[in-house]
């Protein structure tokens, strides 16, 4: 019963690769959980190009896609994601953070429109499944694995993840604002004893102030909701795209220092809980 978490897309916003960011990543949100042989992802930023082409020769998939949210840095690597124009692959894509009547299907639609984008996403041949549900929803995500959702603090909304896999347990809370001093319930309920909590780690305290209502937090307040919390590990995710590899360094330090084995989510990196 393994528990891993690969991180394909690190960084917050717009995609960022050069030789500043070359050691953490410039690529958007993308993450590869795998529970057993049972493969999720989160977000399609970026990132998840290059998760697609490890999975190009496999034989069918079967897999879930979660959105957090469907900002444009989550979702603009869907339409590159290979695996989606494979007909024996089959893909059910779900969301929680729309209310209005709107739906995953629709909006996704509204994302890949001409003259915005050049086809539709009945472009691709896997068979592809829509799913809406409310934050706070426990989904099923195949046998033995249980996830679990919570509504985050971000403008047009989002969700983060809980996945529970025998007695191992990984989050990820992205995109989500902070009120200093009173920290989020909706948080602190879904990370609760977590062996891994990947956190929106946008902003440093010092910088927060002039980010106040931009939807995101900082990685001192992701130590302060792990250690309320009794989770184990930080790992500081959603990248500024200011923030060069000098300066994630320094706070990798920081956060290792502060909570043994936290850490900041670079590109590549593969944790086995
Ligand atoms: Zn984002
Ligand atoms: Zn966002």
């Amino acid at each position: 019963m393994t528990l891993s978490v690969r991180f394909w897309g690190v960084r917050g916003s717009i995609a960022c690769c050069g030789p500043r960011t070359a050691r953490y990543g410039g690529n958007t949100s993308s993450l590869e959980v795998r529970c057993g042989s049972r493969l999720l992802m989160f977000d399609a930023g970026t990132g998840i190009r290059y998760l697609g082409k490890t999975l190009e020769g496999a034989g069918p998939i079967d897999a879930d896609l979660y959105f957090t949210h469907t900002h444009y840095d989550h979702v603009c690597g869907l339409p590159f994601f290979g695996p989606l124009f494979r007909s024996q692959n089959r893909f059910r894509l779900w969301a929680g953070h729309l209310g209005d009547g709107l739906t995953l299907r629709r909006v996704l639609s509204e994302f890949m429109i001409a003259p915005l984008f050049p086809v539709p996403p009945d472009v691709f041949r896997a068979t592809m499944e829509y799913r809406d549900f409310a934050p706070g929803d426990t989904l099923a995500a195949g046998a033995d694995v249980v996830l679990r959702t919570a509504p985050l603090n971000h403008p047009d909304g989002a969700v983060g993840y809980r996945v529970e896999y025998g007695d191992r347990s990984v989050c990820y809370v992205t995109d989500t604002e902070h009120v200093p001093g009173a920290p989020d319930k909706n948080v602190l309920g879904l990370i609760a004893g977590a062996d891994l909590v990947v956190y929106d780690c946008m902003y440093t305290d010092e910088e927060y102030n002039d980010y106040v209502g931009w939807g995101h937090s900082t990685w001192q307040e992701g130590l302060r909701l792990c250690k309320a919390a009794g989770a184990r590990r930080l790992a500081v995710f959603h990248h500024d795209p200011e923030h060069d590899d000098a300066l994630l360094e320094d706070i990798e330090a920081k956060v290792a220092a502060a909570l043994p084995g936290s850490l900041v989510a670079r590109e590549g990196l593969v944790i086995e809980l």
